[in-house]
């Protein structure tokens, strides 16, 4: 056996797969990825798939960037690994925080790393109940989320999350974590207008602060807009709102950028797009384009300072924080998105059109609703475009289309009834008519 057959059957026998039901993979075997090119990647029997999910949100810059490959292997030969424990640091680390810290809110200078996302919101975990410990208000330890975000798979990420199925499974989430509702206006909006729902929901963050006690409250988290929760996009009066109650309570703002950051947008960050002032911002994936696993915290000047100044030792960090070969491809990465102007063409081409482009599937019997920022953007599946009444089995009819465009050549993600886009930000005009065009085969296909 070779080839693709040995390959499942490796997987098959050997391999647990994460967010899969394992024994129905079992019985279908996995697709196998072999390489990719710009927008798109292939399997191994050389079939082509435009991705407009640019891997799992994060190949920012496409595939297939040699210079990236090259100061990986370089870095590799000069310097495989060193840590940041021992007083020590290494060129490609020290050069990739003072990168991060130029393209960052201005009144953020500093970044902690991780190896991810989630392992970016565990130390988001302990790093604000630290701070009120040290701040001398040592009661201010709950955290406010909201739910169906999605913070990440470890412990403190999902249980920051509030993905019900998440924590179903582990007996999560942990303690000091309140979760208040999500500014998904087209499902939970209900007569209001998006205006009057964004208010509401925002409200319900100064509602919850109060029932706590505003004196036990260390932080809320969110995404500028929910990725994996459906790409929700919050109404225009949402983030102000939030900015105002985070400001009259004293709470830190962690604004989770992990999917908005570098340049998803259309900015460099989510909170350069809303205008938003973040005590700390979760990065990840964009960073590295995926290329190789890093993430972090960036952190506000004064945060860091009184972690700094006050804490002594940070009992906190990972073998793999601030690993030089991944820092080298982050670095690189971020050159290359500036010098091509890569985030630039997100504001004021690739996203503009693709909006305008999505637009062409909003007259579809089966479409709801559909939106965008950036390359950011979702289609809501409905049985009644009036009245937004949801198809009966929830997620059937996404998960139909999603496997419809599959077959026709485009990868797709579908959350319940709502498809879902992430493009690579290289995305050509030729590529985006091409993705609204197999989309709308699959929406006629699945009718
Ligand atoms: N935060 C957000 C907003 C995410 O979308 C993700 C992953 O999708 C994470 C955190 C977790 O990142 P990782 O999968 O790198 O741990």
């Amino acid at each position: 056996m070779t080839g693709t057959a040995q390959w499942q059957q490796q997987a098959r026998e050997h391999l647990f797969q994460p967010f899969v039901d394992n024994a129905a993979l079992q019985r279908e075997g996995a697709r196998v990825i072999t390489r990719a090119e710009g927008a798109c990647i292939w399997d191994s029997d050389g079939n082509r798939f435009l991705d407009a999910f640019a891997g799992l949100w994060c190949v920012n810059i496409g595939y297939g960037r040699p210079e990236l490959a090259a100061v990986a292997a370089r870095q590799m030969q000069e310097l495989p690994y060193y840590n940041l424990f021992f007083k020590t640091v290494t060129p490609p680390v020290a050069e990739l925080a003072a990168a991060i810290a130029e393209l960052a809110p201005a009144h953020m200078n500093r970044v902690f790393f991780t190896n991810s996302g989630s392992e970016a919101n565990d130390s988001v975990y302990r790093m604000v109940r630290l701070y009120w410990q040290l701040q001398e208000q040592p009661e201010r330890q709950v955290i406010i989320a909201r739910h169906n975000a999605y913070h990440g798979s470890t412990v403190a990420g999902a249980s920051l999350g509030g993905m019900a199925p998440m924590h179903r499974q582990g007996g999560l989430p942990i303690p000091g974590i309140e979760h208040i509702q999500q500014p998904y206006w087209f499902d939970e909006g209900g007569d209001l207008s998006p205006e009057e729902f964004g208010l509401q929901a925002a409200r319900a963050l100064e509602e919850r602060i109060l029932a706590v006690g505003p004196e036990k409250v260390a932080a809320f988290i969110a995404e500028p807009i929910q990725g994996a929760g459906g790409v929700i996009i919050p109404p225009a009066t949402y983030w102000p709102e939030i900015q105002r109650i985070v400001r009259k309570y004293n709470i830190l703002l962690v604004v989770d950028e992990v999917i908005c950051g570098f340049g998803r947008t259309g900015e460099w960050f989510g909170s350069d797009y809303y205008d938003l002032q973040p005590d700390l911002m979760p990065i990840a994936k964009g960073l590295s384009s995926g290329y190789a696993p890093i993430g972090g915290v960036i952190m506000a000047d004064d945060f860091a300072t009184v972690l700094a100044e006050k804490a002594g030792d940070f009992n906190h960090g990972f073998t793999y924080s601030g690993h030089p070969v991944s820092a080298a491809v982050a670095l690189e990465n971020l050159r290359i998105l500036r010098a091509e102007g890569i985030v630039t063409r997100v504001r004021e081409h690739a996203g503009p059109r693709f909006r305008q482009c999505l637009q062409q599937l909003a007259d579809h019997p089966m479409v709801g609703e559909v939106r965008a920022v950036g390359l950011l953007g979702a289609v809501e599946l409905v049985r009644n475009r009036e009245t937004r009444e949801r198809f009966p089995q929830v997620g059937q009819t996404g998960a139909l289309c999603r496997d419809l465009a599959l077959e026709e050549g485009l990868v797709l993600r579908a959350t319940g009834d709502t498809l879902l886009f992430s493009p690579p930000l290289i995305l050509n005009d030729q590529q985006m008519d091409e993705i609204i065009k197999t989309t709308k085969s699959a929406l006629d296909r699945a009718w």
